[in-house]
């Protein structure tokens, strides 16, 4: 039995042997303030005795500088940690790290796991009864960094509304004795360390308690020291992110197990651990004094933000400044703008409605979008009759011969459709009281101002006035055309008389021969039967040439009739022959066969031809020398006109005459009216043709006209 208990026993040291050997000691990071060896021997006995506490695992510690205690906890370099309560709170927010006990200090005989600050002046000091009395005297403090020395008793001036820094005269120390003494020697007025130090040190006999008058002093229960301060707790003993619970409960089982006489206790000056208090005073002290990690948030009054932001609340401000200028400019344009605009519109209305021309626009639908005074008064349709509304089927449903005139022809229409704007002129627009007028008018494409088309803009003019103008210049025109061929006639009676005298005697004479022969009977009839002949063939040539003469002089007839112009050249020889021939001018004809018909009146042309031929007859009469010639030639000029060349080999016409030739009552002749070719051209142009010199001088004149063809015709070739 007993060998068996030994083998058990054997067995589980050496496993326990083995465990400790293979898992790493367990690391506790101590805040060394007095060097690394006072702190493994005031601590290592404490780590030995958690070596033995918990078993399986071993404790060592690790003495940390200031320096190394952040670096040492991010990094994992540590498991637990134990350090002041100042630092603990920071690893606590930065690193997450969390107390499992509380040190309980021990000062002489009394154990305490709190302790605060204590604020003193010398006993005889009667002007400082109370913190306030601190203002403006010389302050003396351990040190900046101190809880106890330090910090506490600054919340303590801030609660009545001191700043040490600036209401004070603060000086520091670096050790607490070095306080008590100065402020007994009367260095200063007033001084502050941690709880303990007065008594520690009257214990040890180096001050008289007595000496001293505490300012402020505090009383809170089970707390034996002289007070001023809140209370803090003491250094914690705490286990890093890290190091997991289960390790971390049997650390903070075996500390709050110890007895508060243990060896351990003893050389670290304690009297054992108590359960973890709560930090949060020194959370507060921190927050309250903007200390870190409270460094940002505290005390970040409105002149701090200021001071520190100053530029971009400047910034800020100018920007707010510029901004409100800016919209106070921007509304001020605003109304300049829509005053503007307001100023335009009605100048645009004054405009549209002073303009003698009916205008309106149309939309893409073809309805009438605005129309202005002039054109309600054209038409006599108001602005409501036609906004809105079809613009076709009120003003442009049929045309003026009264045949209905289809939408999708509408040129106002067309207008928008193929962004082209028009000019049409032989138009009607149809009234309110269903009369008709005629109208020339633009339609212009109506664009916006990204140029898409948005529809038509129509400018119009009643031109019933012009039209019944050109009708009445036509009408005299024609009467003077008329009056013209007669005294053409009268200048050629005598030679056509004479023309007409010719077959006339002729026939008198066969009338006469044939007589003979019958009275002198015989069988002479096939001699007589020539001679009726000539006489027939006479009285045609005479009938011929009364027929051109009466063609020639009545008043002609309106209508345009397609006329092949060669055969009218020939007529108008019939008539020129005799003039020609008495003139001792030769007439050559040079026509070409195949020219189109052309669309004409026709005596107005036989006129032309009559004038021009004329006026080379007579030019030429008057020379002496050289042949006398006449040619009138005809060509097919292109497929769309025919031209008539009248030439002679006259004189032609000086620089002088051929610049005004077809002025009227332009003339170089005794008894000439000077208004042939006035009417010629007259003629030519409201056939849509043009007649014009086209020889130089020192040359036999050449007059050309041409006249468009018959469209059929033109559509034919
Ligand atoms: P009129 O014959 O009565 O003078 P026209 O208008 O027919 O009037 O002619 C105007 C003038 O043009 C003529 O007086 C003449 O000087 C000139 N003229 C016209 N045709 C010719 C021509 N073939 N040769 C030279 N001069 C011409």
């Amino acid at each position: 039995m007993w060998h068996r208990l030994l083998c058990i026993f054997i067995i589980f040291f050496t496993l326990a042997g083995e465990a400790i050997a293979v898992e790493p000691p367990i690391r506790i990071g101590v805040l060394s303030h007095r060097g690394s060896e006072a702190t493994l021997k005031m601590w290592s006995p404490t780590a030995d005795y958690l070596t033995q506490a918990v078993h399986g695992r071993q404790f060592e510690i690790v003495p940390l500088d200031f320096d190394e205690v952040n670096p040492s906890v991010e990094s994992g370099a540590v498991d637990f940690v134990l350090v002041n309560p100042g630092i603990y709170v920071n690893l606590e927010v930065r690193y997450r790290v969390s107390r499992i006990a509380t040190l309980n200090n021990l000062v002489g005989e009394v154990a305490s796991n709190v302790f605060g600050g204590v604020i003193f002046t010398r006993k005889d000091r009667d002007d400082l009864a109370s913190l306030e009395n601190l203002k403006g005297r010389r302050f003396l403090a351990v040190d900046e960094t101190s809880l106890g020395g330090f910090q506490m008793a600054w919340r303590q001036l801030q609660d009545v509304g001191l700043s040490p820094y600036e209401d004070v005269k603060l000086s520091f120390a670096g050790i607490h004795d070095d306080v008590v003494m100065a402020v007994l020697n009367g260095d200063v007025d007033a001084g502050t360390v941690r709880t303990d130090i007065l008594e520690r040190m009257a214990s040890s006999g180096t001050i008289d308690l007595t000496d001293f008058k505490i300012i402020n002093p505090r009383f809170e229960p089970h707390f034996y020291f002289n007070l001023s301060t809140r209370l803090y707790p003491e250094w914690p003993f705490s286990k890093v992110q890290h190091t997991p619970n289960e390790l971390a409960q049997r650390v903070a089982v075996a500390l709050l197990n110890m007895p508060h006489d243990h060896v351990a206790a003893q050389a670290g000056n304690y009297a054992g651990w108590t359960v973890p208090l709560d930090y949060q005073p020194v959370h507060d002290i921190f927050k309250a004094l903007a200390l870190p990690p409270y460094e940002a948030i505290a005390r970040f009054t409105l002149m701090d933000a200021i001071r520190k932001y100053w530029y971009w609340l400047l910034g800020g401000l100018v920007f707010i400044l510029f901004m409100a200028f800016m919209t106070t400019w921007v509304v001020r344009l605003n109304r300049e703008l829509k005053r503007a605009q307001l100023h335009l519109e009605q100048r645009h209305e004054l405009i549209l409605n002073s303009v003698a021309d009916g205008i309106y626009g149309v939309d893409l639908q073809g309805n009438s979008t605005f129309v202005n005074r002039a054109m309600e008064q054209i038409t006599g349709w108001k602005a409501e009759d036609l906004i809105g509304k079809n613009q076709h089927d009120i003003l442009h449903h049929t045309h003026a011969d009264g045949t209905p005139h289809p939408r999708h022809e509408c040129p106002v229409y067309a207008t928008y459709r193929d962004n082209v704007p028009r000019f049409v002129d032989d138009d009607v627009f149809w009234k309110r009281d269903g009369n008709c007028f005629p109208v020339e008018y633009t339609s212009t494409p109506l664009r916006d101002e990204h140029e898409g088309v948005v529809g038509s803009v129509v400018v119009f003019r009643d031109i019933s006035e012009r039209k019944q103008a050109e009708e009445e210049a036509r009408q005299h025109q024609m009467d003077l055309a008329h009056v013209a061929r007669l005294s053409t006639m009268g200048e050629m009676a005598s030679g056509i008389a004479h023309e007409i005298n010719q077959p006339l005697t002729a026939i008198a004479t066969n009338a006469h021969a044939c007589i003979r022969m019958l009275e002198a009977g015989g069988a002479q009839n096939e001699r007589i039967a020539d001679v009726v002949e000539k006489i027939g063939s006479q009285a045609e040539r005479a009938g011929e040439i009364i027929r051109q003469l009466r063609q020639f002089v009545r008043k002609e007839q309106p209508q345009l009739s397609a006329v092949n112009l060669n055969e009218l050249i020939d007529e108008v020889v019939t008539l020129l022959k005799p003039e020609a021939r008495r003139a001792d001018v030769r007439i050559e004809l040079d026509l070409e066969q195949e020219i189109s018909t052309v669309l004409a009146q026709h005596i107005q042309i036989d006129q032309v031809i009559l004038n021009l031929a004329r006026n080379a007859i007579e030019a030429m009469e008057d020379m002496t020398e050289g042949d006398r010639v006449l040619t009138i030639t005809t060509r097919q000029g292109g497929k769309n006109a025919v031209i008539v060349t009248v030439a002679d080999t006259g004189p032609g016409l000086s620089e002088e005459v051929r610049e005004q030739v077809f002025n009227p009552f332009v003339t170089t002749k005794p008894s000439g009216m000077g208004l042939g070719l006035s009417i010629s051209q007259g003629i030519i142009d409201a056939h849509k043709g043009r007649l014009y010199v086209d020889s130089n001088p020192g040359e036999g004149a050449v007059f050309r006209f041409m006249l468009p063809v018959t469209e059929e015709k033109a559509d034919e070739q």
